[in-house]
């Protein structure tokens, strides 16, 4: 019996997993004429969407590829990144071409159409060009971004962008070059500075730039970010400190609320702009008098989790439903080959149905999250 899509979500979400998930149309980009039950037969114009039992969109994949990390972030990695002790068992790879393949086809038939690259930094991956040609050879990934501390831009981004990236967030936590260099304990702004530069170069029309706020550190420095996005198409990105299991007594010190920031920038003209139900947790703030925009990353403001609309898998093929608060599940013995496609397609869908609401983070429950380098952020 054929099944509309409608009856064949129903059939994906109860018989198997007696859950409510369900994949369905998304509505608002069929042409008006279609309703869902005939879009499933004009494959051509519909879009299947992974939805929750809370009604959440995730048309968006965050793939960590590493956890190893140059840089050594005050808040993520103090003391960089330390090789785990494997007690001499061999130690576990990070996810292989062939394996991120495999899990990129089983995304994009269940609906995704965004990935965002991260780690760990993600450009130490020697095979970084080739994952990104992977990828982005998949016709429904269609924005295909990565986050990166910005080393080596300068010198990779126009390779990276031929390679199919077309989107860049690069994380910036301070303008001052000293700062700078005892926050991550590298000496390189004005060399990530020249890579953004030379990404606008390559054409990317915008760049966003994360910056994670800390009391006394940088939040005195919104005159800078600010002066920096009046002329220039960059999205700054302020990030509200999030705790982690490593990170109790910094958090403590330099935590500061993004909100706060938020309400600074209304009071001088800024404006929220109302973005779709899909965009995602950032409120986006544009000003008349600016060409660039400021986004704001509350994760402890009462809504946040309400837009989520991300999944995310670890460098080692753990599907993580949230960035707090639970282990993750392996899925990547069903990476092996093209074969085990549906397996895989199911397994994610029944996990699907046990993502909470919100992370909890406000209680302090920070979960299996020792710092973000092995999440991605
Ligand atoms: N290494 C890359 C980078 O720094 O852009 C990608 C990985 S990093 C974990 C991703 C983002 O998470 C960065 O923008 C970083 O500043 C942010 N981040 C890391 N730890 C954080 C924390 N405890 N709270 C808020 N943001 C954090
Ligand atoms: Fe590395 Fe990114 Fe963590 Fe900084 S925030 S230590 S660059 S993973």
């Amino acid at each position: 019996m054929k099944h509309t899509l409608i009856e064949r979500a129903k059939v994906v979400g109860k018989t198997k997993f007696g859950s409510q998930i369900n994949l369905r149309p998304n509505k608002s980009i069929l042409p008006a004429a279609l309703t869902p039950a005939n879009a499933f037969a004009n494959k051509a114009d519909n879009q299947l969407i992974l939805t929750d039992k809370f009604g959440r969109n995730f048309p968006y994949l965050r793939l960590s590829i590493t956890d190893i990390c140059n840089f050594s972030c005050d808040y993520c990695l103090p003391n960089g990144y330390l090789a785990p002790n494997h007690n001499g068992m061999a130690k576990p790879k990070f996810l292989s071409l062939n394996e991120i393949d495999n899990l990129v086809t089983a995304f994009a038939q269940l609906g995704t159409h965004k990935i965002r690259l991260t780690g760990g930094e993600p450009t130490l991956r020697r095979d970084f060009t080739d994952i990104v040609k992977t990828i982005s050879s998949h016709q429904a990934i269609t924005k295909l971004a990565f986050t990166t501390n910005g080393y080596k831009l300068k010198q990779n981004i126009h390779k990276w962008r031929a390679a199919g990236i077309n989107a860049i967030n690069v994380s910036i936590d301070s303008l001052n070059a000293e700062r700078f260099y005892k926050l991550t304990g590298h000496d390189r702004l004005n060399d990530i500075l020249a890579g953004i530069d030379t990404a606008f170069d390559a054409g990317f029309e915008q760049v966003k730039v994360n910056a994670v706020l800390l009391k006394d550190v940088n939040d005195i420095e919104l005159d800078l970010f600010l002066a920096w996005v009046k002329n220039t198409p960059i999205n700054v990105r302020f990030i509200e400190l999030m705790q982690t299991g490593d990170n109790q007594n910094y958090f403590d010190k330099f935590h500061v609320s993004a909100a706060d920031l938020r309400d600074k920038l209304l009071n001088q003209g800024w404006q929220i702009k109302p973005t779709s139900a899909d965009a995602g947790p950032a409120q986006l703030l544009v000003h008349a008098d600016y060409v660039g925009s400021i986004g704001i990353i509350a994760p402890y403001s009462k809504d946040f989790c309400t837009n989520c609309n991300r999944l995310r898998i670890t460098s080692k093929g753990d599907l993580r439903l949230c960035l707090f608060g639970e282990q993750g599940l392996s899925i990547r013995h069903l990476l092996q080959h093209a074969d085990q496609l549906d397996e895989l397609k199911q397994l994610i869908l029944g996990q699907l149905a046990f993502k909470k609401s919100s992370h909890f983070l406000a209680m302090g429950d920070t979960g299996a999250t020792a710092n973000l380098s092995t999440i991605g952020g």
